[in-house]
């Protein structure tokens, strides 16, 4: 059987057809433009591939409430063409098959959660840290919505003692993504995210604010795991940097079996960055036997 897969960012959207083992049969890109350029676009891939439903993991904010007149749309974005849009609902009318809708964070986390590192574990959460920074939450076999869908990555931190930089994010001044997503730390910097050296003093900073935004998780979700991707942690060197930060957060407060071995607590995301095209292909296969 084939699904449909949907990975729909702010700057580019990722097609995919899979299968129930979450294999990519075929992958395709086309820039984010508006919604008349881009959904037909995104129709015509998806028409007559014979799948049998489709997962779409989005940018947000976007409307998960089933009994919602909204639901379906992404809703306040500064992305203005996008603005209270009926994403879902386009895309229906046309190709006429169930179709799944979550956040592109929650739906790596249920990528990672059905065939990565969240496999085994009851729970666990997935922080993007990239253009933006977002964290989805798988719990119990099913991704937290509660009364939106957590916005994890504005989270409000503590400025690093050392740190002038006025924040990125034009709503909060002090905000984990405007402090530590890959536009911050170029901005902070005045260089490329990847041009900067190991030792610099950025990466200290980095995981420093990564570290607060993870304590601050641990404490209030309890996950029995914690995976990051996006381009920034391609820095591989940022991972003991994160988990010493989180030791001396914690202060022993919190003592489990996981927090005893930060290395295999605090884990790289583990599927060649598909985990959000194979989290939206299980959002396919969910909304299937939904649909059955
Ligand atoms: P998006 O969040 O748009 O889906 P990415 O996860 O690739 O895309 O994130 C892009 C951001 O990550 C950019 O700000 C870029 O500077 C930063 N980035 C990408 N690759 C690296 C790298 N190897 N090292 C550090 N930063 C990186
Ligand atoms: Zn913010």
């Amino acid at each position: 059987m084939l699904f449909g897969a949907l990975e729909a960012g702010g700057t580019k959207m990722v097609m995919a057809i899979g299968n129930e083992n979450g294999e990519i049969l075929e992958q395709k890109s086309i820039p984010t433009e508006t919604p008349d350029i881009t959904v037909i676009q995104i129709i015509e891939y998806f028409r007559d591939k014979n799948i049998s439903a489709l997962g779409i993991g989005s940018f947000g904010p976007i409307d998960l409430d089933r009994n919602s007149k909204t639901y379906g749309y992404i809703t306040s974005t500064p992305k203005l063409a996008w603005s209270n849009y009926d994403l879902v609902g386009a895309i229906q009318k046309e190709l006429n098959i169930p179709i799944g809708f979550d956040t592109d964070v929650n739906a790596s986390a249920l990528g990672e959660a059905t065939w990565g590192a969240i496999m085994g574990v009851p729970s666990g959460i997935y922080i993007t840290i990239g253009t933006g920074i977002g964290m989805g939450v798988y719990m119990n076999g099913s991704l937290l919505h509660g009364m939106l869908h957590p916005e994890g990555g504005h989270i409000l931190l503590h400025k690093h003692p050392e740190d002038t930089f006025e924040g990125s994010c034009p709503y909060h001044p002090n905000c984990m993504e405007g402090l530590a997503a890959g536009p911050a730390i170029e901005k902070r910097w005045g260089k490329k995210a990847v041009m900067i050296e190991k030792d610099s003093k950025a990466w200290e900073m980095e995981a420093y604010y990564i570290a607060e935004g993870l304590v601050n998780y641990i404490l209030t979700l309890s996950p029995h795991r914690i995976v990051l991707g996006g381009g920034v942690m391609h820095q591989e060197h940022l991972f003991p940097l994160i988990r010493e930060q989180v030791a001396k957060l914690l202060n022993g407060y919190v003592k489990t079996s996981q927090l005893a071995d930060l290395d295999s607590y605090i884990v790289p995301a583990s599927l060649n960055d598909n985990q959000g095209i194979m989290g939206c292909i299980q959002l396919a296969k969910m909304e299937l036997a939904l649909a059955k």
